[in-house]
């Protein structure tokens, strides 16, 4: 296993994005992350948000238990609260191809938020396959397989407080 992101540059990453969220929305804000994850990555965001924040949870479907993605999204656990009024931030994990984002945010952009705006910890830009805004990204990486801070491989790795790529693992296509 290589450390592609050590966990003290994601720390620093975290608290710097928190930062952007809360200039963008001094009165607060309402975060919707997708499971499972996002766990981790909402977890250091909203304590490190100075202002107002509220939380729900979404779970759509995504690559299982294999690197490769199917293309189609499954809405697996709707929100429990409303989003009409209000300002919503998506916290993902990591945007691929974008179907799974632009999906979310097309289903909750339909829910007549006041703004609807994304953070994501990680993107693959040479990877979309869609166009797809994210407002707040983390960090850009090159089109590798990567687990830890809440990303998996079979249910595994989510617990590592890095970044990692894993040695062998197939390229996602
Ligand atoms: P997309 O719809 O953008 O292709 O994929 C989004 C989802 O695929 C992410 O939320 C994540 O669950 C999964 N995914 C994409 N790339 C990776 C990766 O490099 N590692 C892991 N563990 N999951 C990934």
């Amino acid at each position: 296993m290589q450390v592609l992101i050590p966990s003290d540059e994601i720390q620093q990453r975290v608290r710097a994005m928190a930062h952007e969220i809360h200039r963008d929305h001094p009165d607060g804000v309402h975060l919707v992350a997708v499971l499972k994850g996002a766990f981790v990555f909402l977890s250091d965001l909203a304590r490190a948000l100075p202002g107002r924040c509220s939380l729900d949870f979404m779970a759509v479907s995504s690559y299982g238990t294999s690197t490769k993605s199917s293309g189609q999204v499954q809405l697996l656990k709707d929100l429990e609260s409303t989003l009409e009024g209000r300002d919503v931030v998506i916290v993902e994990d990591i945007v691929d191809t974008g179907l799974t984002l632009k999906y979310m945010q097309n289903i909750l952009r339909a829910r007549s938020p006041r703004h609807l705006r994304t953070a994501c910890l990680l993107s693959k830009p040479s990877r979309r396959l869609v166009d797809v805004k994210v407002d707040y990204v983390g960090f850009e990486i090159e089109d590798r397989f990567v687990v830890g801070y809440g990303l998996d491989f079979g249910e595994q790795y989510r617990n590592l407080p890095y970044i990692a790529v894993l040695d062998g693992s197939p390229k996602p296509s």
